[in-house]
């Protein structure tokens, strides 16, 4: 939608929960190569290391996911690829800053066709790419100007060096035009706190210090709001507010038991989330520890970080899910790369048709782990797709001494089986990111198909609910670890079904508590039935919005 025509809303990927109003503070943008080029020949390899050092002194003064990424992308300016691509050119008679400029092109180009997480790194190489340029240009680095009050920042795109020199106090918002939900900026905006709308057609449009109300519910950014979306403002912060003084465990309004816990990616994670009102880790994601690595890190230092994270949660539940590599998540070392389809190819559990000595390795550092601690932990295959593969992942992990075996149900022929897989395992947990992937035959990483992969799809919900139904009868628990599980909606719904816990991004938790606290489980039922019933994503969604509780509608802001 236009930004000049009254009462403008443009309308993005939201991030978070909250709903903001404030001015707008636009990043510098990237610098603009003049004719000819520019730039002198010998300062070319100071300028790399003059914008590495720099990053690397950011990452030094950060923590947790921010000082990681920053790392990463020091790394990529010392990257002696692409610095030797850049002197080549200009050997070759092209000027420093557009040597820069094409080399990271040809990186950027590569890495987009790579796909998965490394096409996620393209944000980071065009961050090398403007800093370096600006450098041999002589021009102010790119990216946030220092913020003076309270602000929305809106950029085309944020590099985590970007919000590494933002002052976070005075962040209200960040809105850009391009990224994605599972971006660097939407993590770093979550590991924040900070409500986030991405893809937002228009952003750039904005001008600075216009008012806007930022909305990460709705995904909105509307200019000029009125004092209806400023009170709504106000209401949602109190919310907030009250949402997060409850932390108790997380269970329905008579009682009924629901364990809320969250989704970590390393050690550094485990720390910061055992220090915050959660019930344990239902999702930890090992293959974080394998990333950007030329090789499997080893027994011993797979032991050492396992046992980190068991000791931040020492006699509580830790799910462990062993290497999901391939696909969205290629390594080097494991993946094959001339697959045609990855995601239907060789990836999560089936990897041990090739590489069998990686899950050995890893179950063995586990139990390793789990004898140091004393605290046992849950472990749990990927992309398991029949019982017999439950079996075979069953029977190594026992052999390696893990007492509490599971299978996560993401593919549909888990999900139809799902009695027989549990009678192989001690419980299962559900990913319905995969499983909305594969039900829909929707590519997860493609925004524009979003509609088809909505976890609200009737199709998704029936193969959630033959799962916990599985589960009810079995006596196991079947928990979900997907994104579903953080909507405080669908939570009522898949908690209506049978699923006995939820895992999320931690932020999420208080919203969901909530929910749950003011639903009993046979309004959760009826809420359940009804999302099954529908015909549609969004006829299911209504259905629940029009079951929910009035106080609960306001407060959750739906
Ligand atoms: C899922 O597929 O829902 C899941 C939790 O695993 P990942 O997102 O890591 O593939
Ligand atoms: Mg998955």
């Amino acid at each position: 939608m236009s930004v000049d025509a009254g009462h403008r809303t443009l309308v993005g990927v939201g991030v978070g929960r909250g709903l903001v109003v404030g001015p707008v503070a636009k990043a510098y943008p990237s610098p603009v190569i003049p004719g000819g080029g520019g730039g002198d020949p010998e300062q070319l390899e100071a300028a790399f290391d003059q914008v590495a050092a720099s990053l690397g002194d950011r990452a030094a003064a950060a923590t947790g996911a921010l000082a990681e990424v920053l790392a990463a992308t020091a790394q990529m300016a010392a990257d002696p690829a692409l610095r030797s691509e850049a002197r080549q050119r200009v050997a070759a008679g092209e000027t420093p800053a557009e040597a820069v400029d094409r080399a990271i092109a040809r990186f950027v180009d590569m890495f987009t066709a790579a796909g998965g997480a490394l096409a996620e790194r393209v944000t980071d190489l065009r961050s090398v790419r403007d800093r370096v340029v600006a450098v041999l240009l002589g021009l102010d680095e790119p990216g946030v100007p220092p913020l003076s009050e309270p602000s929305v920042v809106v950029a085309a795109d944020l590099a985590p060096a970007d919000t590494a020199t933002l002052d976070v106090r005075l962040v209200l918002a960040i809105v850009t035009e391009r990224g994605g939900p599972t971006g660097h900026t939407a993590i770093i905006a979550g590991q924040l706190g900070i409500p986030c709308v991405v893809r937002t057609t228009g952003a750039m449009d904005l001008a600075p210090g216009a008012q806007v109300a930022v909305d990460a519910v709705a995904g909105t950014v509307t200019l000029d709001p009125g004092p209806d979306i400023r009170e709504q403002a106000r209401a949602r912060r109190a919310a907030a507010v009250a949402l997060e003084s409850d932390t108790g465990p997380g269970a329905t309004a008579d009682g009924h038991a629901v364990k809320l816990m969250a989704n970590i990616g390393t050690a550094k994670d485990a720390e910061r989330v055992s220090l915050l009102p959660t019930e344990g880790v239902g999702l930890f994601r090992t293959e974080v520890l394998y990333l950007g690595r030329a090789s499997a890190p080893s027994h011993a230092e797979q032991a050492s970080v396992y046992g980190q994270v068991l000791r931040a949660f020492e006699g509580g539940k830790v799910v462990v899910r062993t290497l999901d590599a391939g696909a969205d998540k290629p390594l080097p070392f494991v993946t094959q790369s001339g697959e045609e389809n990855p995601a239907l190819g060789v990836r999560g559990y089936r990897l041990v048709r090739s590489h069998p000595e990686l899950l050995d390795t890893q179950l063995a550092a586990l139990a390793e782990a789990q004898a140091a601690t004393g605290t046992t932990p849950w472990v749990m295959a990927p992309m398991v797709t029949t019982p017999a593969e439950a079996r075979a992942f069953a029977t190594r992990a026992r052999a390696a001494g893990l007492t509490l075996v599971g299978v996560m149900i993401e593919v549909p022929a888990a999900a139809l089986r799902a009695q027989e897989i549990l009678a192989e395992v001690d419980f299962v947990s559900v990913g319905t990111n995969d499983l909305a992937q594969y039900t829909m035959a929707t590519d997860r990483l493609r925004g524009e198909l979003a509609d088809l992969l909505d976890p609200w799809q009737p199709a998704v919900l029936d193969l959630v609910d033959t799962t916990a139904r599985a589960g009810l009868q079995a006596r196991k628990p079947v928990g979900v670890c997907g994104e579903s599980a953080s909507d405080p909606l669908l939570a009522l719904v898949l908690v209506g079904m049978g699923v006995t816990s939820l895992s999320m991004s931690v932020g999420a938790i208080p919203a969901v508590r909530y929910a749950l606290r003011h639903h009993t489980s046979a309004e959760c039922a009826t809420m359940a039935a009804a999302a099954l019933a529908a015909g549609s994503a969004a006829e299911g969604r209504s259905a629940v919005v029009a079951l929910l509780h009035e106080d609960a509608r306001e407060t959750l802001g739906v």
